[in-house]
Formats: C-alpha cells, sequence, structure tokens
C-alpha cells in the first residue's frame, strides 16, 4: 500500500488543508485535481489521468464539454437565478424541452440528486390519497434491498446499508423492503392495497453495479400497473446514456410513473434534477406545497438543455453500449485469477475482485492512480468503471493495458 509519503509535498498540502478542515464524511483516493477535459483529469502536479468514477456518473458527456461550458457561461452572464416567486424566460422552454425528449406530462426541477428523490415520494404519497384513495397516513412506499437514493434522513430511513443508518434514527416510517431482482418479494408486498409505489434503481450503481435479471424491470412494472402502484425508476446514475440507451429502463421497454434524473442532467457543472411524471400525479402538488429556491433556475434550464443535446447530437447512448461491451469483452479476456466478476451494462462497470486481502481492491485502485486511471472502490470488493461516454476504442484499449499492468500489484 502507497504511503502519504509517495504523495508529491504539493498533494500533500492539499490533503491536510481538507482534513484539518472539511468535515470528515468521504474517503477520497489520495489525488488532488484541478483541470479536467474530456475523458481526462489532472491532478496539480500536472499528471494526467483517465477518469473512471466519472464523478459517479455526472459527467457522462465529458469534463468541460464545450457546449455545455459555452452555455454555462453564456447565461451566468445574463441572470441566473429568480427563485420561483417570479417567472423566467427558460423554466418554461426547458418545461417543454425535457418533457417531449422523455415523453410525459410535466417535469418538477430540482438540484441534487436526494431531493429529487424526496419530490417522487411526496409526489407518491399525495398521488395515493388523492387519486388512488389510500386511507390518510396509511401509504406504503416499497424499496429494494441494497437500496441507495442518497442520504437525507428520509432516505437513508429506508437504506438497508448500516453504515448509513446507525445512530441517525428515530426513523421514517412507510417502507417496505423488498429483495432486489426477486420477483416473488415484490409480488406478495403487492398484495397490501396500501402500496402506493415501487422505488427502484434499474441497475443498482452503489451497491457494486448490480444488473437484475433480463425481464425483471418489465415483470415489476406490469406488476405494479396490475395492482394500481407506481412505479418510480432513480435513473439518477443510470439514465442519460450511461447504460447504452438513454434511460437504463427504455432496455426492457419500461415507462416509468414517475422518473427521476440528476447528475449528467448538467453534464458535471452544477446541481440538476428533476422528476417527471403526467398530469394525473404531478398535479397533486399544489402550490405552496413543495419547492426549492434554486430549483428550475434560469443558469440550470439553460445548462440542463444543453446537456442533453450533446447526449443526443454525439449519440453518446450508442458510443456507451459498444464500448461497454468492448470494454467488459477485454476485461473478460485478461482473465486474471484476481477479477472474479466482470458486470454492467454500457458504460456503468464493475470489477469483483477476489483476493484474501480486504483492502486489495483500495490497493489497487492506489496502483491503477500510479498508473494514470482513477476508480474507486464500492462496498469493499467491487470496483466501479464507469469512464465518461466520450471514450474511444483506442482510448479503452490504453485503459485495459493500465488495468492489466497494475493487476499485477496483486500478488
Ligand atoms: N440516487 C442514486 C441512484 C444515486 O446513485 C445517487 C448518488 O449517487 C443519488 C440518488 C443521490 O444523488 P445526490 O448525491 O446528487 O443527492
Amino acid at each position: 500500500m502507497l504511503s502519504t509519503s509517495a504523495l508529491s509535498p504539493l498533494t500533500q498540502q492539499f490533503l491536510e488543508k481538507e482534513e484539518r478542515y472539511g468535515a470528515h464524511n468521504y474517503h477520497p483516493l489520495p489525488v488532488v485535481l484541478n483541470r479536467g477535459k474530456g475523458v481526462f483529469v489532472w491532478d496539480v502536479d500536472g499528471k494526467r489521468y483517465y477518469d473512471f468514477l466519472s464523478a459517479y456518473s455526472a459527467v457522462n458527456q465529458g469534463h468541460c464539454h464545450p457546449v455545455i461550458t459555452e452555455a454555462l457561461i453564456e447565461q451566468a452572464q445574463k441572470l441566473t437565478l429568480t427563485s420561483r416567486a417570479f417567472h423566467s424566460d427558460l423554466l418554461g422552454e426547458f418545461a417543454a424541452f425535457i418533457t417531449a425528449f422523455f415523453g410525459y406530462d410535466k417535469v418538477l426541477p430540482m438540484n441534487s440528486g436526494v431531493e429529487a428523490v424526496e419530490t417522487a415520494l411526496k409526489l407518491a404519497r399525495k398521488w395515493a390519497y388523492e387519486v388512488k384513495g389510500i386511507t390518510e397516513n396509511k401509504a406504503k412506499i416499497l424499496v429494494c434491498s441494497e437500496n441507495f437514493h442518497g442520504r437525507t434522513l428520509n432516505v437513508i430511513s429506508f437504506s438497508t446499508d448500516p453504515s448509513s443508518r446507525a445512530n441517525f434514527g428515530p426513523y421514517m416510517p412507510g417502507y417496505e423492503v423488498v429483495e432486489y431482482n426477486n420477483i416473488n418479494s415484490l409480488q406478495q408486498a403487492l398484495q397490501d392495497d396500501n402500496v402506493a409505489a415501487l422505488l427502484i434503481e434499474p441497475i443498482q450503481g452503489e451497491a457494486g453495479v448490480v444488473v437484475p435479471d433480463e425481464g425483471y424491470l418489465s415483470k415489476a412494472s406490469a406488476l405494479c400497473r396490475e395492482a394500481q402502484v407506481l412505479f418510480i425508476a432513480d435513473e439518477i446514475q443510470t439514465g442519460l446514456a450511461r447504460t447504452g440507451k438513454m434511460l437504463a429502463c427504455d432496455d426492457e421497454d419500461v415507462r416509468p410513473d414517475i422518473l427521476i434524473l440528476g447528475k449528467a442532467l448538467s453534464g458535471g457543472t452544477l446541481p440538476v434534477s428533476a422528476v417527471l411524471a403526467d398530469d394525473e400525479i404531478m398535479l397533486t402538488i399544489k402550490p405552496g406545497e413543495h419547492g426549492s429556491t434554486y430549483g428550475g433556475n434560469p443558469l440550470a434550464c439553460k445548462v440542463a438543455i444543453a446537456a442533453l443535446n450533446v447526449l443526443r447530437d454525439e449519440k453518446l447512448a450508442d458510443n456507451a453500449a459498444t464500448q461497454g461491451r468492448y470494454l467488459r469483452e477485454q476485461l473478460v479476456d485478461l482473465q486474471h485469477p484476481n477479477i472474479s466478476e466482470v458486470r454492467g451494462k454500457g458504460l456503468l462497470n464493475a470489477i469483483v475482485i477476489g483476493h484474501p486481502n480486504k483492502d486489495a481492491a483500495w490497493d489497487l485502485c492506489l496502483e491503477l492512480k500510479e498508473n494514470g486511471l482513477l476508480a474507486k472502490p464500492t462496498h469493499g470488493d467491487k470496483i466501479r468503471f464507469a469512464p465518461p461516454l466520450v471514450i474511444t476504442r483506442s482510448q479503452v484499449d490504453e485503459c485495459v493495458d493500465i488495468i492489466r499492468r497494475s493487476l499485477q500489484s496483486l500478488s
């Protein structure tokens, strides 16, 4: 394992300052970045790396995409925030654009991903009481085992990860966990007439890129429809071309009743999230019942339109499908004894490290960093490989070579 003494004095200075003055709620790799372009980022010493995390899929369009940056700068010089007390000339334009893009009646814009999840959950409860007719305060929302939907108290209330929950109680009631990728578990839970919605990640990103069996999402969606239960897809990490389709749900022709987007909706420039639904659901929320000072601000609207246009114009879903398939093939071909599994869809992938040393995945990430590729372990033994979607085949070849060389350190 690399000691901090192997880091440059400049890097150490930045790490020490952050450690001294910043809360210790993350455990980052010891690298300090100050520049990004496309699939690359550079550290403060000028060393270049392939970014194989893409800020957890927020930088799908590549770092500092010129079209998105131009939209950001142009709008930042004109008007950035009105709050929702007044109209801006961009909210309607953005709403018309994104609803046509994804095929929904309405959009409710927010900022961070978890705020959009909260919005979707509030909408589901409102709909349950005012449309489905569930008795007040009895609505139940189904969630999946090993879920990750963010960090608010409400959302961690239904996490199954002890480190997300411990000592943050008491927890919000009204949730029930079903087993992910188990249709019988869902079917059983749907017997209860008080179920309002199922909240689901089409592929579980934070759990370590867990891809459900083919047919699971379409069956789950059909069962929900039969039971008059809303199917809420959290596509914050899987959506926006990451898994080889514009939405991961598209792969099984599933149209969520509520669609949650975030991260790459701004191409990594500022927090922009959105909830899409049809009128029957969206219009249950009335003025004053939900909102956010920054939600739907003109800067975000302008940037989000540019970010979506880039995904479509550059056919990034197709590139994610092609390069992702190629990357997985190349990783499997390594036939490395310490890679026990290669999995994923499009450019949302993970390898599972099989090694007696429980720190092996972390150590491998340090070695990858030394060799010019940044990736991060999740859940101990898994490493996510999720580069920006603009990556080319020859760049994938170069990255696989870095991975192959780095694996030699795991003896
Ligand atoms: N939902 C999913 C599926 C995510 O992957 C994440 C973040 O990783 C979130 C929600 C939370 O998004 P944010 O960190 O922007 O609040």
